[in-house]
């Protein structure tokens, strides 16, 4: 209900957001393919009423919750979305990892969706998305800066891991998000790597 606060502020807030919350709101958004579609640098394309349609990058299609956190998205009123469009994913071997307090059924606590691209110990590149740390999926840019051609190892993900939680609060029973952030980043940079 807008206007009726964020009890999770000061209360049980072990799934919450630790990026990009607001007083008003710390809610994590729920998908996982969401998630994935960051990464693979989704369009989202859509038509209104008036039959008028627009493109709009995966990028832009969620909001933050600033002051209303009840409008998720920036679909405009009586917009609807009538196809999802991934291009061509760069080269790169593709991870997705999620880690949950059950087996299924569970949201994520911390999510990533990796596209690696490495060879003989070093990294290329790599495209990061993460769930269960904000109100919208989360992907850095200077996190990826951070592993060009950086050797894959506990020191590259580390600074991307800094890029990534530049600003993070956690709230109290939601801290572990930020240690495993690093945890679970190193794990699929080794994986996607074929180190692991
Ligand atoms: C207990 C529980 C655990 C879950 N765990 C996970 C999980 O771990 N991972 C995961 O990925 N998901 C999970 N889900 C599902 C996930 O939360 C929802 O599928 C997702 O958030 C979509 O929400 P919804 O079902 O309310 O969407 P919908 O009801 O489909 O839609 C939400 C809004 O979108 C509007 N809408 C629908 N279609 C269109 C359209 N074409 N254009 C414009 N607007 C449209 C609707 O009018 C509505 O306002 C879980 C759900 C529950 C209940």
């Amino acid at each position: 209900m807008p206007g009726s606060g964020c009890s999770a502020i000061g209360g049980f807030n072990r799934n919450h957001a630790v990026l990009g919350t607001s007083e008003h709101c710390i809610a994590t958004h729920p998908s996982d393919m969401a998630i994935a579609m960051r990464v693979l640098d989704a369009q989202v394309e859509t038509v209104a009423g008036d039959g008028r349609r627009r493109v709009i990058p995966i990028a832009e299609f969620h909001r933050l919750p600033g002051e209303t956190p009840h409008v998720d998205t920036n679909l405009r009123h009586g917009e609807f979305i009538t196809a999802v469009t991934l291009p061509p994913p760069p080269p790169g071997r593709q991870v997705y990892r999620k880690v949950r307090d059950r087996a299924s059924y569970a949201f994520a606590l911390v999510s990533v969706a990796a596209i690696v691209d490495a060879a003989d110990g070093v990294l290329r590149s790599a495209r990061l998305a993460f769930g269960g740390l904000a109100h919208k999926p989360w992907r850095v840019e200077g996190a990826e800066d951070a592993l060009r051609d950086a050797p894959v190892g506990n020191d590259s993900a580390g600074a991307a891991a800094d890029a990534v939680l530049q600003g993070a609060q956690g709230r109290g029973h939601n801290d572990f998000k930020i240690p495993l952030v690093r945890r679970v980043l190193a794990g699929v940079l080794a994986e996607a790597a074929g180190q692991r």
